[in-house]
């Protein structure tokens, strides 16, 4: 089988098992009671993960506004993965001529106008605008659960358009945010194979867009900014699937968003990301569709009760 057949594959299981119920769009899946119990799970271990004194744990809307999603850089890296929100502003008389359109079939959105608000990719994004032109005298650490957006449609049940991601996010000087992704490259592994999920740690690169896409690649291997957790799924030599991630974004969003670290000078950050959907969904690739058959040490880790 090749790699899109194995992806499918288990796609197929997934939906035969009664744990995905497909949706008519590529990348969005609707998931039934296991398969939350095991994200629940998963979400719990991730949160009380190597507790650091003075974490804040922060609940943020999946959306960022216009202006911060800018300083992000996001726009910049990564235009192929955004989304953005329309709303309708409009007369009861344009509602009319939206609604004439709707059932003449024609397009309507155009009738939308743009609420500037874009979808959250990663929920880090949403911590280094709390802290926008301020000096920090001490590191602020965030636990930040979010459900992400990036448009990568697929048919891998593993890649999705809209999924959840929880991370640990530290924003100080370049030794603290160096040790936060150090912790976590210990840290994270670890809770993943307590899990029995057999990962490696590797050096990795982001998507990025366009003619520079090359070099950022290269930059950010070479510097060894972006590690990733990656477990092979899909067995063969097409490389594995990344279940989570530790980066350090040196001065990047402490320059985007004028942040000083303690140290005096432009801050650094570091974050430490898990996919909550892709970790479950390697659960059941790995131990099989009936969670109640799972190994008592998985069960109870993820406290899917007895
Ligand atoms: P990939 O290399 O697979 O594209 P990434 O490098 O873009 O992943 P990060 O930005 O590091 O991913 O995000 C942290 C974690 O979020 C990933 O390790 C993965 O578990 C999860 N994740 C990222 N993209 C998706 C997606 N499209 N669908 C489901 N989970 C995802
Ligand atoms: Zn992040």
């Amino acid at each position: 089988m090749t790699r899109a057949e194995r992806e499918r594959d288990l796609r197929d299981r997934l939906i035969h098992a009664g744990h995905l119920i497909p949706l008519p769009t590529r990348g969005l899946a609707t998931f039934t009671s296991d398969v939350e119990a095991v994200v629940r799970g998963v979400d719990g271990l991730v949160r009380t993960m190597e507790p650091v004194a003075g974490v804040v744990e922060i609940g943020v809307p999946p959306f960022l506004p216009e202006v911060e999603f800018v300083r992000t850089g996001y726009l910049r890296s990564f235009p192929h993965l955004l989304g953005s929100v329309d709303v309708f502003t409009g007369s009861p008389r344009d509602h009319r001529a939206l609604m004439a359109d709707v059932e003449a079939g024609n397009p309507w959105t155009e009738r939308l106008s743009p609420a500037h608000l874009d979808l959250l990719s990663a929920p880090c994004h949403s911590a280094y605008p709390l802290h926008q032109g301020q000096s920090l005298h001490t590191p602020r650490v965030y636990d930040i659960h979010s459900r992400c957006w990036r448009h990568e449609p697929s048919d891998d049940p593993m890649r999705l358009m809209s999924f959840r991601m929880r991370e640990k996010v530290l924003i100080g000087s370049a030794e603290q945010a160096s040790a936060h992704r150090e912790s976590g490259l210990g840290h994270g592994p670890r809770l993943l194979s307590d899990l029995g999920l057999p990962v490696s740690r590797v050096v990795a690169n982001d998507p990025f867009f366009g003619r520079m896409a090359r070099l950022m690649a290269e930059g950010q291997r070479d510097d060894e900014l972006k590690f990733e957790f990656i477990c092979d799924v899909y067995g063969g030599d097409d490389g594995g699937v990344a279940l989570g991630s530790a980066n350090y974004h040196q001065d990047h969003f402490g320059g985007d968003f004028d942040i000083t670290g303690p140290d005096g000078g432009p801050a650094h950050s570091a974050c430490i990301g898990f996919g909550l959907e892709r970790i479950a969904l390697a659960l059941f690739a790995v131990h099989g569709m009936d969670t109640g058959r799972w190994p008592t040490a998985v069960r109870d880790g993820l406290r899917l009760g007895p």
